[in-house]
């Protein structure tokens, strides 16, 4: 840094960034999407089931380009082709943002195998994939954004959610190694853990009048977190001035983990 002026608006500028986010459809991979693209990325936005044209609209109208990829992650076969599509539409692949993921509630006694299956293949294996695709392209062109979307079930062990906490724990484990071979190759992959934001991955808990309660009473922020929380952390880890961090689960969770 040469005297005092470190141009804080291009350090967090993403102009002229490509981005991937699965998940982006709905909850909070659509507000991440619509955060870097009004930081400066155009955005490919990857949806199973709900549509992403209303997201892709907003995105547009910012002056962004934003493309929609119908994709179930699940399948493995259908993830070069979120990559290949990202590249040829939109000309290059700099942020890959893995936010797309399942819970399925069942005690570990009942849990059926197929669930803890759908939920390793959703919110891990996808993800380790899709990393590996997108890792080849940044390790090569030298730079790259990686953000894993973890959860506080990568530190705890949750109830009734026995798959979902060790495809969460996981998610931080394949954070570190990734970040381990890539940050020599200019690519930072780091991981967001969100705390307990209102969603429809939430809906149940927040339906339950006594775990709602708990869990906002555990919460030193006093509020369940919002799609919006997100939107900072995810843009900060897409930009360069998150250039030195590797391998780091940022905590986004009203002070949860600190309780
Ligand atoms: P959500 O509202 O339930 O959204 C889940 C998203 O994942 C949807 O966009 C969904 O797309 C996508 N998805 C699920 N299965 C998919 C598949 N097979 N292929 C492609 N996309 C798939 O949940 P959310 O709260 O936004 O969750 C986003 C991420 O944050 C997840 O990884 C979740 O584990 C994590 N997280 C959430 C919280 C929270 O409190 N909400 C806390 C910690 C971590 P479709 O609608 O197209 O199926």
């Amino acid at each position: 840094m040469k005297g005092v002026r470190c141009e804080l608006n291009k350090l967090f500028d993403l102009t002229g960034r490509t981005a991937i986010v699965t998940g982006a459809g709905r909850g909070l991979g659509r507000a991440i999407a619509a955060g870097l693209a009004e930081a400066g990325a155009d955005v490919a936005l990857v949806t199973n089931r709900t549509p992403a044209e209303d997201t892709k609209r907003e995105i547009e109208a910012i002056g962004r380009k934003a493309i929609v990829l119908q994709a179930d992650v699940a399948d493995r076969g259908k993830l070069e082709g979120i990559v290949d599509e990202t590249i040829g539409q939109l000309g290059r692949l700099d942020i890959l943002v893995n936010n797309a993921g399942i819970i399925r509630r069942t005690p570990a006694v009942d849990h059926l195998y197929s669930d803890w299956q759908d939920v390793l293949d959703v919110n891990v294996n996808s993800v380790f994939v899709l990393s590996q695709i997108a890792g080849r392209i940044m390790t090569r062109q030298r730079s790259g954004k990686i953000i894993n979307i973890a959860s506080m079930l990568s530190f705890q062990g949750g109830i009734n959610v026995p798959g979902y906490t060790a495809s969460k724990h996981a998610v931080t484990g394949l954070t570190k190694a990734l970040a381990n071979e890539w940050a020599g190759s200019g690519v930072q992959v780091n991981a967001i853990a969100p705390g307990y934001m209102i969603s429809d991955n939430t809906e149940a808990l927040r339906n339950d009048p006594v775990r709602s309660r708990q869990i906002l009473d555990r919460i030193p922020a006093g509020r369940w977190g919002s799609d919006l929380d997100l939107v900072g952390p995810a843009v900060f880890l897409a930009s360069k001035a998150s250039d030195y961090m590797s391998g780091h689960v940022l905590c986004v969770d009203g002070g949860w983990m600190v309780r």
